[in-house]
């Protein structure tokens, strides 16, 4: 039976009805009670309410917008939803209902308004397995359908997982997921950011997992990533969750022939923590050795090794005395290769590298007139830049030379050490006056005494 009560009738029945049961809609608490189904506000003839702490809701207008049946027995006043598998029974003014024949106890029945049938909402709705809301500050009931997850068809399977990194220079982390067959495009993924702790996670429908996958681990301390894992979501949805060490907005992009994701990390830029180990750690590298064809003053009076070294081994003596740890690329005349170096410092504790060079310029056989002292830090490495500075500070104008400023280069030592690094020039040994600074064991005294300030107040001041 599913006619709708008459209009004539319903007159009819709420006069008998709310006589004979001395109530009135009064006691109902009707103002301004909003209906939200499935996220979108409805109207109905008889808005929701509150009475005795319980939301009432027209019957009708609620269960059939969420895709259930709604019948009304007039001549027995029984109000029947039905959804799914589940029948509820409710009988006007009557606390017992009934769901799929078993009998429950209500603590507001269902009841007629306006011509209406209103019934509990909750309920109806949780036993239905809707879900239902109430928002006391904007006076909201939202109920929505339940989440049934739409399992997609078996495309292919994730054939592969695997991470470049990049540093706390400027270079982004990339992660690579490698599929068997190709995704249309941004329907056949989804991404989610999550919190407490921080992770992301992107989600291949249709896919399923190589079982050659594994999940991959980061150490490296500058690294955004702590973990890559992947695993099932739902049935045929590969999830790959990248565990963060902060907060991060990564950007996803398809490959053109659609078989290859990739989620690119931004640079980390407030993860240092220098003292998380319990120590500072400086990595020293004097440039270039004792062979090294050319570095050089005019005439053969300084080697710039030579220099490198000296200014090294006393920024050493001195960073020590701060409690400071320091390693050192190179303990000999030698001249490891740049890869060498900056592997050294890599697989280390280190917090921060220093390369220490001077400066030339022209042929190298004759003297010019450049000169001054600048550092270098790699281009985009904002702690790189965080040092650079530092140690300038330290430096002028107590050094007595020009300052050339911070620069920002490619060099292969700046670039490929995973801490933040400089390398400062601190002079041209192409200069005749400036290499007779260069020379003395004074200058180079003061110099490493500026620059160990300048780490140390830069190492510091993440304390
Ligand atoms: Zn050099």
């Amino acid at each position: 039976m599913t006619r709708k009560i008459s209009s004539a009738a319903a007159v009819i029945f709420i006069m008998v009805f709310f006589t004979i049961m001395g109530i009135t809609a009064d006691a109902a608490t009707t103002a301004d009670v909003k209906l939200v189904i499935n996220n979108e506000q409805v109207s109905a003839d008889v808005m929701p309410y509150i009475q005795d702490g319980r939301t009432l809701v027209p019957a009708r207008a609620v269960f059939e917008a969420l895709g259930g049946k709604v019948t009304w027995d007039e001549i027995n006043y029984i109000v029947t939803v039905e959804y799914d598998s589940t029948t509820v029974i409710l009988k006007i003014n009557d606390k017992t209902a009934e769901v799929n024949g078993e009998n429950k106890t209500l603590d507001v029945p269902a009841t007629i308004n306006n011509s209406r049938t209103v019934i509990p909402a909750r309920f109806v709705a949780e036993e239905l397995g809707f879900l239902v809301g109430w928002d006391e500050s904007t006076r909201t009931v939202t109920i929505k359908s339940p989440e049934t997850p739409v399992v997609p068809e078996f495309k292919g399977y994730v054939t592969g997982i695997s991470v470049e990194e990049g540093n706390s220079k400027t270079e982004n982390t990339v992660v690579t997921v490698q599929l068997s067959e190709a995704l249309k495009g941004t329907e056949d993924y989804s991404t989610t950011m999550l919190s407490s702790p921080d992770r992301f996670a992107l989600d291949v429908k249709g896919f399923q997992l190589d079982s050659k996958i594994s999940d991959l681990d980061y150490e490296r301390k500058d690294s955004p990533l702590s973990t890559v894992r992947t695993g099932i979501y739902n049935e045929n949805t590969v999830r790959v969750v990248c565990d963060l060490k902060e907060a991060s907005n990564p950007s996803v992009n398809l490959s053109p022939d659609g078989k290859t994701l990739t989620i690119t990390f931004p640079t980390l830029s407030t993860y240092f923590n220098p003292m998380e180990d319990g120590k500072l750690v400086v990595v020293l590298d004097a440039g270039h050795g004792e062979a090294t064809a050319g570095k050089q003053s005019p005439g053969g009076l300084m080697k710039e090794y030579e220099f490198n070294r000296a200014v090294a081994a006393k920024m050493k003596t001195y960073l020590e005395a701060e409690g400071i740890e320091v390693l050192l690329t190179v303990n000999d005349d030698s001249d490891p290769s740049l890869a060498d170096r900056c592997e050294s410092a890599n697989n280390s504790d280190a917090d921060i590298f220093v390369s220490i060079h001077a400066n030339a310029f022209g042929s190298g056989k004759d003297w010019t007139s450049a000169n001054g002292w600048e550092i270098y830090h790699y281009q985009g490495s904002v702690l790189g830049n965080q040092l650079a500075k530092s140690i300038t500070n330290a430096n002028f104008p107590g050094l007595g030379i020009l300052n050339r400023g911070i620069k920002t280069a490619n060099f292969y030592v700046i670039k490929n050490t995973y801490m933040p690094a400089v390398l400062i020039e601190h002079g041209f040994f192409t200069n005749i006056d400036e290499v007779e600074l260069l020379r003395s064991d004074e200058w180079r005294d003061k110099a490493a005494r500026y620059n160990t300030q300048g780490i140390v107040n830069f190492l510091r001041s993440f304390n």
